[in-house]
């Protein structure tokens, strides 16, 4: 799948706005790697990270059009929260407006707030970060309880994931209607592996 430069310096910005979730020491490191990628390593990134099916489409339409597989564990008329595939700790989740917007909604900062409390009853971590980010120009909001023994972010197995969203919906006693999803498909949501 070519790109442009343009989506080429896109996906080069989201990924630093990663640069967090490294150890201090490795990020001026990997600043310098991402910074450096040319438009066909960027490329070669996507390909690597099985972005390639998406044949330019918003993954995140897609999950909400139940396209693309996702462990929701939330959803109101205008947003549904998924679970970071990536996660930072325990409880990670993604707010995704079911429209395809540049800018939050108020309505999806309203329905992070509730879902932060959530998460913050249920985990009791020492505090909640919320952050608007943008993959392919679809605006969201990651929500990260913080639990003070944050390392690095590490792909989470399906099972880990399965399981998490169980304990979030049952407890809570939500009702979300279950869907079938190709269980085979990693949901590429720009895993953290610097070529
Ligand atoms: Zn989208």
């Amino acid at each position: 799948m070519p790109i442009t430069k343009e989506e080429a310096s896109k996906i080069k910005k989201h990924l630093l706005t990663q640069l967090d979730n490294f150890p201090e020491d490795k990020r001026s490191q990997i600043e310098e790697q991402i910074n450096s990628m040319t438009t066909e390593q960027v490329e070669t990134f996507i390909e690597q990270n099985k972005l390639t099916h998406l044949g330019g489409q918003c993954i995140f339409c897609s999950i909400v059009a139940n396209k693309a597989p996702s462990y929701k564990i939330a959803e109101d008329k205008k947003n549904i929260a998924i679970l970071e595939l990536n996660p930072l700790n325990k409880g990670h989740t993604l707010i995704v407006p079911k429209e395809h917007l540049e800018e939050i909604p108020e309505s999806t900062k309203t329905f992070a707030q509730e879902i932060s409390k959530k998460l913050q009853n249920k985990f009791n971590p020492n505090e909640i970060q919320i952050k608007e980010i943008e993959i392919m120009n679809h605006a969201l909001i990651e929500v990260i309880p913080i639990y003070g023994d944050e390392t690095e972010r590490r792909q989470a197995t399906e099972e880990e994931l399965k399981t998490l969203q169980e304990e979030i919906r049952t407890r809570e006693k939500i009702k979300i209607k279950k869907k079938s999803e190709p269980e085979e498909i990693d949901i590429p949501i720009l895993p953290m592996r610097i070529p």
